[in-house]
């Protein structure tokens, strides 16, 4: 299926916040309280006023200092939902799929509040997320209002270094595999591009993937 991807070079993230602050904004969220935790990151996991969130892993780097690894992250909208396979065994038609790719909790998830532990860890990054004031689970929408007239998503627009790109599949792609080819010849041959059969939103990395993000949540 064609449809809307993501494109996430994770090599020009300088962990702005643009795309998170972004996204607060078009979806009216307000601030979610935070707490001084021993990381920049907040706040400190994606949760029901919050569906997009930079990510800030801190690791030894070998001159005896310490580096940053940044990650913008958000639902994957997959080619082929986890959470959609068990919310349907409870509740079809709850989490559907649109013309252009996104995968959207409707409404009807207020009805699956018993199975929102089970459908959070049916995805594999745990990023459905409760929201107490509507009493309903939920998570990125790709922006599906500003995209079905015509317009970018808010996050993608607002990111300032190319990290967050929006677009159609071929196009993405493109722009994916130019930007490995160049991730390989800068960083010594390093760079993969993550899932690229089984999602919509594309990341590329130069590194062992748990640098980026912590493996169970
Ligand atoms: S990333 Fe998780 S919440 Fe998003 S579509 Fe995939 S399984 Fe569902
Ligand atoms: S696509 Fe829209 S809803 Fe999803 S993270 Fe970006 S701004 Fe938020
Ligand atoms: S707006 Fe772009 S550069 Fe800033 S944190 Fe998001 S992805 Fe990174």
């Amino acid at each position: 299926m064609a449809g809307k991807y993501f494109f996430v070079d994770t090599t020009r993230c300088t962990a702005c916040r643009g795309c998170q602050i972004a996204c607060k904004n078009w979806n009216k969220q307000r601030a979610s309280k935070t707490t001084q935790y021993g990381s920049y990151q907040n706040p400190s996991d994606l949760d029901g006023n919050t569906f997009r969130l930079v990510r800030f892993m801190e690791h030894p780097s070998k001159q005896n200092s310490m580096v940053w690894y940044f990650f913008t992250e958000a639902c994957r909208h997959c080619l082929k939902p986890a959470c959609q396979k068990k919310a349907d065994q409870i509740k079809k038609g709850a989490i559907v799929v649109n013309d252009f790719g996104a995968v959207l909790f409707t409404k009807e998830t207020k009805e699956l509040e018993k199975a929102f532990k089970a459908i959070k860890q049916a995805c594999p990054w745990s990023i459905p997320t409760w929201n107490k004031k509507d009493r309903q689970i939920v998570k990125c929408h790709m922006c599906h209002d500003r995209v079905a007239a015509g317009l970018p998503t808010s996050c993608s627009k607002a990111c300032p270094t190319g990290a967050l790109n929006f677009g159609e599949e071929a196009a993405i792609k493109k722009l994916a595999n130019e930007r490995l080819a160049a991730a390989k010849k800068k960083f010594g041959g390093k760079g993969e591009i993550l899932d690229l059969d089984d999602v919509r939103v594309l990341y590329l990395i130069i590194d062992e993937q748990s640098k980026y993000r912590p493996v169970a949540i």
